[in-house]
This record gives C-alpha cells, sequence and structure tokens, in this order.
C-alpha cells in the first residue's frame, strides 16, 4: 500500500530505533537480509483450495456467520495458540486491478469515505504487492496453525477482488479475532526503505470507535515490529515512524471499524531496488511470515 508521503528521516535517526532488546541485530544499519533461517529449505506452504475454502457448504463456525477462507472445521494441532483466533488480512487482491470499478466504489471508513480496496503497489519488476501480501499471509498461517491458532484469511485468492476494507475490518470483529494483521508491502520512493507497523489511532463517530483496540493493538504492533527486526534483519523504515518502525493512522478503514486488536504491517518498499530484492526473495518471505508468527504468539501469550 503505497503510505501517505512524509518527509524522509535522517539517517542519524536509525541509531535510536531499537524496539525490544532482541530486535537490535540490525544495529541501525539499512536493512539487508540476515543469515538464513534454519527452516529456510522447508518446503513452501501448500496451496489452498480455493474451491473448498469459498463453498458455501464448507466449513463455517456454528457460533458466527460464515467467514471467508475458515479454518474452524480443520484439525489443528495443540500448542500454544490452542483456543485463539487470528485473522490474517492479506493487503489488496490481485485480481483488483480487473475490477477498478467496483473497487473505486466508496466506503465508510468512520473518519469520511474512502475507495473500497485498492490495487496496491509492484516492484519495478513487476511483482505486485497482492501476489506478495498473499504468499506471506500463507505461510504465517502455516506458522500460526502448526502452534494451534485458528487462522482466517480475509480473501485467499478465492474471490475475483477485494474485499472492500469495511468488509475486511468486520470479518476479523465477526470472527472476535485475538488479533488481526494486515499485511503490505509499501510503494514509496527509491531509497525508502525498511518496514513499518500502522498502529490504530483513537477514531470514534460514523460507526468507528477504536477506544478499546488502540492499547492492545500497540502492545501487538510493538511485539511484531521486534520480532521482525530479527527475523529478517531488515531495520525498520527509513521514511516513516523516526526510526521507531511505527507509525499510527486514522485513515485505514480497516483499523478505525476494528473492534478487535489490529495492526497493518508495511514489510518493505517495493519501489526500493534493495528492499524489491528481499520482498521478491521466497526465503527472506518466510523469515517475515514468521517474524510476524513470532510477534503475534508473543502478544496471544504474555
Ligand atoms: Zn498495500
Amino acid at each position: 500500500m503505497p503510505a501517505r508521503r512524509r518527509p524522509v528521516a535522517g539517517a542519524a535517526v536509525l541509531a535510536a530505533l531499537c524496539l525490544t532488546a532482541a530486535g537490535c541485530g540490525s544495529g541501525g544499519a539499512l536493512p539487508q537480509a540476515g543469515p538464513p533461517a534454519p527452516d529456510s529449505t522447508s518446503p513452501a506452504p501448500p496451496e489452498p483450495s480455493a474451491s473448498a475454502s469459498r463453498s458455501p457448504s464448507g466449513p463455517a463456525s456454528p457460533s458466527t456467520a460464515p467467514l471467508p477462507s475458515a479454518t474452524s472445521a480443520k484439525a489443528l494441532p495443540k500448542g500454544p495458540l490452542t483456543g485463539r483466533t487470528v485473522v490474517i488480512d492479506p493487503g489488496h487482491n490481485p485480481g483488483n486491478r480487473e475490477h477498478t470499478r467496483e473497487i473505486d466504489a466508496q466506503v465508510d471508513i468512520g473518519t469520511g469515505r474512502k475507495e473500497c480496496d485498492t490495487t496496491g503497489t509492484a516492484t519495478d519488476s513487476g511483482y505486485a504487492e497482492a501476489r506478495f501480501t498473499l504468499d506471506v499471509s500463507r505461510k504465517l498461517r502455516t506458522l500460526l496453525e502448526a502452534e494451534g491458532a485458528k487462522v482466517v484469511l480475509t480473501q485467499d485468492g478465492d474471490r475475483p477482488f477485494g474485499p472492500c476494507v469495511d468488509e475486511r475490518a468486520r470479518i476479523g470483529n465477526t470472527a472476535r479475532a485475538d488479533a488481526v494483521v494486515s499485511v503490505h508491502a509499501d510503494g514509496s520512493a527509491a531509497g525508502n526503505r525498511g518496514f513499518h507497523v500502522i498502529l490504530p489511532a483513537a477514531v470514534s463517530g460514523g460507526g468507528a470507535d477504536t477506544s478499546k483496540i488502540v492499547v492492545p493493538s500497540r502492545d501487538l504492533g510493538e511485539r511484531i515490529a521486534g520480532k521482525f527486526v530479527r527475523a529478517t534483519g531488515s531495520a525498520p523504515s527509513n521514511y516513516i515512524g523516526g526510526g521507531t518502525g511505527l507509525d499510527t493512522r486514522n485513515d485505514l478503514g480497516g483499523l478505525n471499524l476494528s473492534t478487535v486488536p489490529k495492526v497493518f504491517i508495511e514489510c518493505g518498499n517495493m519501489r526500493d531496488p534493495k528492499d524489491a530484492a528481499l520482498l521478491t526473495n521466497e526465503d527472506w518471505r518466510q523469515r517475515a511470515a514468521a517474524g510476524i508468527a513470532e510477534g503475534i504468539g508473543s502478544y496471544l501469550t504474555r
């Protein structure tokens, strides 16, 4: 998701960016690939069956409305996240580019109106953000399910476009998720590097009320940021967040309309060649998913 623009922060701010003691491995250097993760040779998670997850007669939680891509009927291993529900929101949709009329329709985001969804960005070589977000989200699902969590994706490449941002929020709310993470990559200027986590601002009115989620969402976001640094070797953004890797926004419907703890993560800048080299790398995406999973796990077992 191309973020709103902010002045480029000086490189010096990176020196003060460590979020947690464990997250200081990159020493304030510009983002770079860390050592290969021990599991980097693991096979990619299986492609989900789109037909199964879309079927109206497919698995559905008895206590909630039918949800897309729910795994409620899947036999999950017992683990530290057993009994917890995580909603993963893969930003955009690869099909959005063919449905510009639908995704340009305005929806209420609490603080105003905004387009239903956007196409997202892409690397200069044409690797779409929507492909990136789906891949990381599926890897993340595999990791969280292995720890016992029930995982719901807001879309799994199983619908022609969207969902709209308001529906993305409702899916997390309806699932009564313990945590929701929206996965993105940014589209900023070359030279702008690193990741940042976006936290919900305190907003109310227009159907939005984030008063109960601001504090827990910050906790979730800080944990994800700290683990993401360690897992990927990437540094917090050098252009948003003043080196903290954290940003707060009130213009995102997916956050404004959430009633459960939720953050966005912009995993890197697709328009920067060095970040793009990471984002297009399968092993790096596995590490990114691992970092996010560890952050969610830390939050849910705090
Ligand atoms: Zn995005």
